[in-house]
């Protein structure tokens, strides 16, 4: 390789994907509170400031610190057999010595909810609901309830123990975590997930007869941890002090890499970025990467509050937590009569054969925190999102470059537009209790 060309490869860019794939292979899970938690903030920093962002900065955000312990499923009778299981993230674990029970299938929570409590005291609820498998991901809206709050309503009848299906698609043998929530006013039981082939063997036992399974999580809630928000931007030539937020969470659940969920979203933001510093446009554009969206959203409420006094000037927020995959369309939620500011975007975007901005329930979960702001979200491809989400198999062999690169490149035409335009988006209608 010649002087120059060598100077050229060092010199150019990094791809969305080659952004993605630094950040899930060279600091991989990171949990809030964990050590691989505190490897990204830094890894975000230092990257940032390779890529020529300014003010580049963290602003500290309290976490909960949640670690995975020891976790073994065996169906004891009437065959014996060890499932693939995994704690929810911040379930309490079993007693020392696990739990054994008779299993109870339901597919909803109402059809628990329906059940006399002697039906379900003492027994381990295993909640089968199925996930369907849709480009949009809406499956996964649809069948998350069980996981939410499946152990706080099986506790709330006098369950020993709480498992799903895992809420995804796929026939991997692996579970899939996710976040969980417990009630105020109900004991506290395990939580966890089985995957799905494990799941439908469950099933298939049931359909038999009576089955006993023993259960052994054995997480546990640590104190609270320090992270970190981690905040760069592009200064607006003409209105500096108005802001378009680009908003990913850095955190990522420990199972598996968090190369979809949500590297892929991270790097979308440093691409959009570092294609920006060279021709700002006329407002800021903010990178967010956002502490601990996957448990807890401390590093989204963090930010609402700490920038409460300039969230007027918020003139949009842009979140990427969608994967890698193409983007179709744009969806927004602005303020009345304001849509017909992104109309001009209809044929550029074409061009990237995605549909004309339209409204709908646009945001993800850390940028609805922020009250009143205007939101915008692409709508990507997740057909196959969800067979690896919150799993082991989430790393960045899944990421194909140039999906990616289609998906970056609409986030920045869509940026761009909106930093650059001379009205703005309104401000939404706020609600009591913000967020979704
Ligand atoms: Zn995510």
């Amino acid at each position: 390789m010649t002087g120059l060309l060598l100077l050229l490869t060092l010199s150019a860019n990094p791809s969305p994907r080659e952004l993605a794939c630094s950040l899930a292979d060279e600091v991989g899970p990171r949990l809030s509170g964990s050590e691989g938690d505190a490897a990204a903030v830094r890894w975000a920093v230092e990257k940032m400031k390779q890529l020529g962002l300014a003010n580049v900065h963290t602003e500290p955000v309290t976490v909960p610190h949640w670690v995975r312990g020891e976790e073994r499923a065996e169906l004891t009778a009437p065959i014996s057999r060890q499932l693939a299981v995994t704690a929810l993230g911040g379930s309490v674990a079993t007693p020392d010595g696990g739990v054994e029970a008779e299993v109870l299938r339901v597919t909803t929570l109402e059809q628990l909810k329906a059940l006399p409590v002697d039906q379900v005291k003492g027994r381990i609820v295993f909640y089968d609901k199925v996930m369907e498998r849709l480009p949009s991901g809406k499956g996964y809206g649809d069948t998350v309830d069980v996981r939410r709050s499946g152990a706080a309503e099986a506790a709330r009848k006098g369950a020993v123990a709480s498992l799903i299906r895992t809420v995804g698609t796929g026939d991997a043998r692996l579970p899939h975590t996710g976040g969980m929530r417990y009630e105020p006013d109900v004991p506290r039981i395990p939580g966890g997930a089985l995957s799905i082939p494990d799941a439908e063997l469950l099933r298939r036992t049931l359909e038999r007869g009576p089955a006993r399974l023993k259960l052994v999580l054995s997480p546990r809630a640590l104190p609270d941890a320090e992270s970190a928000n981690v905040i760069g931007e592009v200064t607006g030539t003409a209105k500096p002090d108005e802001v378009v937020l680009l908003g990913a969470h850095l955190d990522a659940w420990d199972l598996g890499d968090g190369a979809l969920d949500d590297a892929a979203g991270v790097a979308i933001c440093l691409d959009v970025a570092q294609k920006l510093v060279g021709a700002p446009p006329k407002r800021t554009v903010r990178v967010v990467l956002f502490a601990n969206e996957e448990n807890g959203l401390r590093g989204a409420r963090t930010y609402a509050q700490a920038h409460a006094g300039e969230l007027q000037k918020h003139v949009a927020a842009i979140e990427s937590d969608s994967g890698a995959g193409l983007a179709s369309g744009v969806l927004y939620a602005v303020g009345p009569g304001a849509e017909k500011q992104l109309a001009p975007l209809r044929a550029p975007l074409a061009k990237l054969k995605v549909t004309a901005p339209k409204a709908g329930d646009a945001g993800g979960a850390d940028t609805t925190q922020l009250p009143g702001v205007p939101q915008l979200e692409l709508v990507q491809d997740r057909s196959r999102y969800f067979d690896i989400h919150h799993s082991a198999d989430d790393t960045c062999d899944k990421i194909r470059a140039d999906e990616l690169e289609q998906a970056s490149a609409v986030t920045l035409l869509v940026a761009r537009h909106v930093a650059n335009l001379e009205g703005d988006l309104g401000r939404l209608p706020q609600k009591s209790a913000p967020g979704k």
